[in-house]
Protein backbone atom coordinates (compact mmCIF):
# COMPACT_ATOMS: atom_id res chain seq x y z
CA UNK A 1 0.00 0.00 0.00
CA UNK A 2 1.22 3.35 -0.88
CA UNK A 3 1.96 6.35 1.67
CA UNK A 4 0.18 9.44 0.40
CA UNK A 5 3.40 11.16 0.24
CA UNK A 6 4.10 8.25 -2.66
CA UNK A 7 0.40 8.29 -4.01
CA UNK A 8 0.05 11.87 -4.59
CA UNK A 9 3.82 11.98 -6.39
CA UNK A 10 3.38 9.16 -8.47
CA UNK A 11 -0.36 10.69 -9.52
CA UNK A 12 1.37 13.71 -10.26
CA UNK A 13 4.00 12.24 -12.86
CA UNK A 14 0.70 10.07 -14.10
CA UNK A 15 -1.20 13.22 -14.68
CA UNK A 16 1.49 14.71 -16.48
CA UNK A 17 1.36 11.74 -18.82
CA UNK A 18 -1.95 12.33 -19.26
CA UNK A 19 -3.20 9.17 -18.42
CA UNK A 20 -5.97 10.16 -16.74
CA UNK A 21 -7.52 8.92 -13.27
CA UNK A 22 -9.11 5.62 -14.81
CA UNK A 23 -5.37 4.39 -15.35
CA UNK A 24 -5.07 5.30 -11.95
CA UNK A 25 -7.73 3.49 -10.37
CA UNK A 26 -6.67 0.59 -12.56
CA UNK A 27 -3.06 0.87 -10.92
CA UNK A 28 -4.61 1.19 -7.51
CA UNK A 29 -2.79 3.85 -7.09
CA UNK A 30 -6.10 6.39 -6.50
CA UNK A 31 -8.38 5.36 -2.80
CA UNK A 32 -11.08 7.08 -1.70
CA UNK A 33 -8.36 8.61 1.23
CA UNK A 34 -6.14 10.27 -1.03
CA UNK A 35 -7.90 11.17 -4.32
CA UNK A 36 -8.98 14.34 -2.80
CA UNK A 37 -5.47 15.85 -2.42
CA UNK A 38 -4.38 16.33 -5.94
CA UNK A 39 -7.39 18.33 -6.79
CA UNK A 40 -6.58 21.79 -8.72
CA UNK A 41 -8.95 24.29 -9.92
CA UNK A 42 -9.83 23.50 -13.70
CA UNK A 43 -8.68 19.81 -13.51
CA UNK A 44 -10.74 17.20 -12.82
CA UNK A 45 -10.09 15.73 -9.20
CA UNK A 46 -10.81 11.86 -9.13
CA UNK A 47 -12.05 8.80 -10.13
CA UNK A 48 -12.28 6.49 -7.22
CA UNK A 49 -12.12 3.05 -6.78
CA UNK A 50 -15.41 1.77 -4.75
CA UNK A 51 -16.58 -1.30 -3.24
CA UNK A 52 -18.96 -1.84 -6.20
CA UNK A 53 -16.98 -0.47 -9.14
CA UNK A 54 -15.27 3.03 -10.19
CA UNK A 55 -16.52 6.30 -9.55
CA UNK A 56 -15.42 9.45 -12.26
CA UNK A 57 -15.92 12.88 -11.39
CA UNK A 58 -17.27 14.64 -14.29
CA UNK A 59 -16.74 17.82 -12.79
CA UNK A 60 -14.72 21.00 -12.74
CA UNK A 61 -13.14 22.79 -10.13
CA UNK A 62 -14.37 26.56 -10.07
CA UNK A 63 -12.88 29.46 -9.20
CA UNK A 64 -12.64 33.39 -10.14
CA UNK A 65 -10.34 32.34 -13.32
CA UNK A 66 -12.94 29.79 -14.83
CA UNK A 67 -13.69 30.22 -18.56
CA UNK A 68 -17.33 31.46 -18.69
CA UNK A 69 -19.29 32.36 -22.14
CA UNK A 70 -17.62 35.51 -22.93
CA UNK A 71 -19.68 38.36 -21.32
CA UNK A 72 -20.90 36.59 -18.54
CA UNK A 73 -20.45 37.14 -14.78
CA UNK A 74 -17.25 35.26 -13.57
CA UNK A 75 -17.36 33.03 -10.20
CA UNK A 76 -16.72 34.96 -6.91
CA UNK A 77 -16.98 33.78 -3.46
CA UNK A 78 -16.75 36.17 -0.70
CA UNK A 79 -15.57 34.65 2.89
CA UNK A 80 -18.36 36.12 5.43
CA UNK A 81 -16.94 34.07 8.75
CA UNK A 82 -14.33 33.02 8.78
CA UNK A 83 -13.13 30.84 12.05
CA UNK A 84 -9.72 30.17 11.09
CA UNK A 85 -8.64 34.07 11.68
CA UNK A 86 -11.58 34.30 14.38
CA UNK A 87 -13.62 36.39 11.95
CA UNK A 88 -17.07 36.18 12.29
CA UNK A 89 -17.52 39.04 9.87
CA UNK A 90 -21.62 39.90 9.00
CA UNK A 91 -22.62 36.79 10.89
CA UNK A 92 -21.34 38.71 13.82
CA UNK A 93 -24.28 39.91 15.39
CA UNK A 94 -25.75 36.14 14.82
CA UNK A 95 -22.73 34.15 16.23
CA UNK A 96 -21.10 34.48 20.10
CA UNK A 97 -17.92 33.58 18.57
CA UNK A 98 -16.07 32.50 15.43
CA UNK A 99 -17.52 28.92 15.17
CA UNK A 100 -17.97 28.83 11.42
CA UNK A 101 -16.66 29.11 7.92
CA UNK A 102 -18.96 30.75 5.69
CA UNK A 103 -18.92 32.32 2.35
CA UNK A 104 -21.07 34.51 -0.16
CA UNK A 105 -21.32 32.54 -3.72
CA UNK A 106 -22.11 34.64 -6.71
CA UNK A 107 -22.35 33.59 -10.15
CA UNK A 108 -24.26 33.01 -13.65
CA UNK A 109 -26.14 29.46 -13.25
CA UNK A 110 -24.37 28.59 -16.83
CA UNK A 111 -21.10 28.20 -14.88
CA UNK A 112 -18.78 25.68 -14.18
CA UNK A 113 -20.04 22.18 -15.31
CA UNK A 114 -23.70 22.80 -15.28
CA UNK A 115 -27.16 22.30 -16.38
CA UNK A 116 -29.18 23.28 -19.06
CA UNK A 117 -33.21 23.31 -18.11
CA UNK A 118 -35.19 22.66 -21.04
CA UNK A 119 -36.85 26.59 -20.32
CA UNK A 120 -33.10 28.00 -21.14
CA UNK A 121 -33.80 27.74 -24.71
CA UNK A 122 -37.65 27.22 -24.94
CA UNK A 123 -39.54 29.38 -22.99
CA UNK A 124 -42.41 26.83 -22.48
CA UNK A 125 -39.55 24.36 -21.54
CA UNK A 126 -39.35 22.97 -17.64
CA UNK A 127 -37.56 24.89 -15.14
CA UNK A 128 -34.15 23.46 -13.39
CA UNK A 129 -35.86 22.24 -9.90
CA UNK A 130 -38.36 20.15 -12.03
CA UNK A 131 -36.37 17.80 -14.24
CA UNK A 132 -37.80 14.51 -12.85
CA UNK A 133 -35.23 12.73 -11.62
CA UNK A 134 -35.23 9.51 -12.83
CA UNK A 135 -33.87 11.76 -16.08
CA UNK A 136 -31.11 12.41 -14.15
CA UNK A 137 -29.48 9.19 -14.16
CA UNK A 138 -29.34 7.20 -17.09
CA UNK A 139 -26.87 5.00 -19.04
CA UNK A 140 -23.99 7.29 -20.07
CA UNK A 141 -23.04 7.08 -23.84
CA UNK A 142 -19.66 9.15 -24.50
CA UNK A 143 -18.92 9.67 -28.19
CA UNK A 144 -15.16 11.11 -28.64
CA UNK A 145 -14.71 13.49 -31.54
CA UNK A 146 -11.55 14.47 -30.14
CA UNK A 147 -9.38 13.75 -32.67
CA UNK A 148 -11.14 15.37 -35.42
CA UNK A 149 -11.63 18.35 -33.09
CA UNK A 150 -7.77 18.65 -32.58
CA UNK A 151 -7.52 19.97 -35.92
CA UNK A 152 -10.51 21.49 -36.90
CA UNK A 153 -11.82 23.48 -33.45
CA UNK A 154 -15.30 23.73 -35.73
CA UNK A 155 -15.78 20.13 -36.04
CA UNK A 156 -19.27 19.05 -35.19
CA UNK A 157 -20.71 15.56 -33.82
CA UNK A 158 -22.77 14.21 -36.51
CA UNK A 159 -25.09 11.51 -37.61
CA UNK A 160 -21.89 9.57 -38.97
CA UNK A 161 -20.43 9.74 -35.50
CA UNK A 162 -23.40 8.17 -34.25
CA UNK A 163 -23.88 5.46 -36.57
CA UNK A 164 -19.41 4.29 -35.86
CA UNK A 165 -20.60 4.47 -32.29
CA UNK A 166 -23.10 2.35 -32.83
CA UNK A 167 -21.20 -0.51 -35.36
CA UNK A 168 -18.32 -0.34 -32.14
CA UNK A 169 -20.59 -0.79 -29.40
CA UNK A 170 -24.13 -1.27 -30.36
CA UNK A 171 -27.11 0.40 -30.37
CA UNK A 172 -27.32 3.79 -27.92
CA UNK A 173 -29.50 2.65 -24.95
CA UNK A 174 -33.19 3.79 -24.43
CA UNK A 175 -32.94 7.03 -22.07
CA UNK A 176 -29.52 7.51 -22.60
CA UNK A 177 -27.39 10.55 -21.53
CA UNK A 178 -24.96 10.79 -24.59
CA UNK A 179 -21.89 13.11 -24.04
CA UNK A 180 -19.82 14.54 -27.06
CA UNK A 181 -15.83 14.23 -25.58
CA UNK A 182 -13.97 16.80 -27.54
CA UNK A 183 -10.58 17.05 -25.64
CA UNK A 184 -11.53 20.61 -25.26
CA UNK A 185 -10.57 20.56 -21.20
CA UNK A 186 -7.05 20.13 -22.08
CA UNK A 187 -7.34 23.83 -23.13
CA UNK A 188 -7.95 25.12 -20.01
CA UNK A 189 -4.55 25.48 -18.86
CA UNK A 190 -4.01 27.84 -21.58
CA UNK A 191 -5.42 31.53 -21.40
CA UNK A 192 -8.27 31.96 -24.20
CA UNK A 193 -7.88 28.89 -26.04
CA UNK A 194 -11.05 27.50 -24.09
CA UNK A 195 -13.11 29.87 -25.84
CA UNK A 196 -11.15 30.08 -28.67
CA UNK A 197 -12.40 33.47 -30.28
CA UNK A 198 -10.74 35.16 -33.07
CA UNK A 199 -10.59 38.52 -34.02
CA UNK A 200 -13.88 39.58 -34.58
CA UNK A 201 -14.87 37.94 -31.71
CA UNK A 202 -16.64 34.39 -32.67
CA UNK A 203 -15.87 31.54 -30.64
CA UNK A 204 -14.16 28.31 -32.74
CA UNK A 205 -15.12 25.60 -30.72
CA UNK A 206 -16.98 21.61 -31.34
CA UNK A 207 -20.39 20.95 -30.96
CA UNK A 208 -23.19 19.03 -31.94
CA UNK A 209 -24.76 18.90 -35.31
CA UNK A 210 -28.37 19.93 -35.14
CA UNK A 211 -28.87 16.34 -37.17
CA UNK A 212 -27.41 14.66 -34.31
CA UNK A 213 -29.15 16.12 -32.22
CA UNK A 214 -32.69 15.15 -33.27
CA UNK A 215 -31.56 11.63 -33.96
CA UNK A 216 -30.73 11.41 -30.60
CA UNK A 217 -33.36 12.76 -29.38
CA UNK A 218 -36.33 11.42 -31.57
CA UNK A 219 -34.71 7.76 -32.29
CA UNK A 220 -32.95 7.21 -29.66
CA UNK A 221 -34.59 8.67 -26.68
CA UNK A 222 -32.14 10.07 -24.67
CA UNK A 223 -32.77 12.07 -21.56
CA UNK A 224 -30.03 14.48 -22.06
CA UNK A 225 -26.81 15.42 -23.93
CA UNK A 226 -23.53 16.86 -22.79
CA UNK A 227 -19.96 18.29 -23.73
CA UNK A 228 -16.88 19.31 -22.16
CA UNK A 229 -17.16 22.36 -24.15
CA UNK A 230 -18.94 25.56 -22.73
CA UNK A 231 -21.86 24.97 -25.28
CA UNK A 232 -23.54 21.87 -27.24
CA UNK A 233 -23.27 24.15 -30.01
CA UNK A 234 -20.04 24.85 -31.82
CA UNK A 235 -19.27 28.30 -30.97
CA UNK A 236 -19.53 29.63 -34.54
CA UNK A 237 -23.46 28.34 -34.57
CA UNK A 238 -24.92 31.72 -33.79
CA UNK A 239 -28.62 29.89 -34.35
CA UNK A 240 -28.14 27.43 -31.22
CA UNK A 241 -29.71 24.66 -33.35
CA UNK A 242 -28.27 22.21 -30.87
CA UNK A 243 -29.51 24.00 -27.93
CA UNK A 244 -33.04 24.58 -29.90
CA UNK A 245 -33.25 20.85 -31.00
CA UNK A 246 -32.60 19.63 -27.66
CA UNK A 247 -33.94 22.05 -25.10
CA UNK A 248 -36.69 22.25 -27.75
CA UNK A 249 -37.56 18.81 -27.30
CA UNK A 250 -37.52 19.20 -23.82
CA UNK A 251 -34.70 17.04 -22.66
CA UNK A 252 -31.59 19.11 -21.02
CA UNK A 253 -28.11 19.81 -21.50
CA UNK A 254 -24.87 19.44 -19.29
CA UNK A 255 -21.91 22.01 -20.34
CA UNK A 256 -18.54 22.07 -19.82
CA UNK A 257 -18.03 18.21 -18.36
CA UNK A 258 -14.79 17.14 -17.37
CA UNK A 259 -12.51 13.95 -17.31
CA UNK A 260 -14.67 12.54 -20.24
CA UNK A 261 -11.22 11.00 -21.93
CA UNK A 262 -11.27 8.40 -18.96
CA UNK A 263 -15.02 7.14 -18.50
CA UNK A 264 -15.95 4.43 -20.73
CA UNK A 265 -17.48 5.15 -23.96
CA UNK A 266 -20.49 2.80 -23.34
CA UNK A 267 -21.63 0.55 -20.14
CA UNK A 268 -21.63 3.53 -17.38
CA UNK A 269 -23.68 5.28 -15.68
CA UNK A 270 -23.98 9.20 -15.14
CA UNK A 271 -25.39 10.77 -12.28
CA UNK A 272 -26.49 14.60 -12.63
CA UNK A 273 -26.79 16.27 -9.66
CA UNK A 274 -28.76 19.26 -11.48
CA UNK A 275 -29.85 22.06 -9.04
CA UNK A 276 -33.43 23.00 -7.59
CA UNK A 277 -33.41 26.31 -7.05
CA UNK A 278 -37.27 27.25 -7.81
CA UNK A 279 -37.59 28.66 -11.50
CA UNK A 280 -33.72 28.21 -12.82
CA UNK A 281 -32.75 28.26 -16.06
CA UNK A 282 -29.74 25.51 -15.19
CA UNK A 283 -27.01 26.02 -12.86
CA UNK A 284 -23.83 24.20 -11.39
CA UNK A 285 -24.24 20.22 -10.79
CA UNK A 286 -22.04 17.84 -9.33
CA UNK A 287 -21.83 15.19 -12.46
CA UNK A 288 -20.90 11.42 -11.76
CA UNK A 289 -20.16 8.17 -13.34
CA UNK A 290 -19.87 4.87 -12.21
CA UNK A 291 -19.13 1.53 -13.55
CA UNK A 292 -19.47 -1.61 -11.40
ZN1 LIG B 1 -25.50 26.49 -20.34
Amino acid sequence: MCSPDVTATVYEQLARRRLGRRALVTAGLVTAATAGMVGAVGSPRRAVAHPAGTVWDLTHVVDEHFPVWPGSRRFAMRTVADNKNNDTGSLGSLLPQSIFYVNELSYDEHTGTHVDAPAHADPDGITVERIPVENLTAPLVVIDIAARAASDHDALLSTADIDQWERLHGRIPERAFVALHSGWQSRLSEPGAFTNQDATGVQHTPGFAREAVERLVHERSVVGIGTDTLSIDAGRDTSYSAHLAALGSGIYAVEVLADLHAVPASGATVFVGAPTHAGGSGGPARVLAFSS
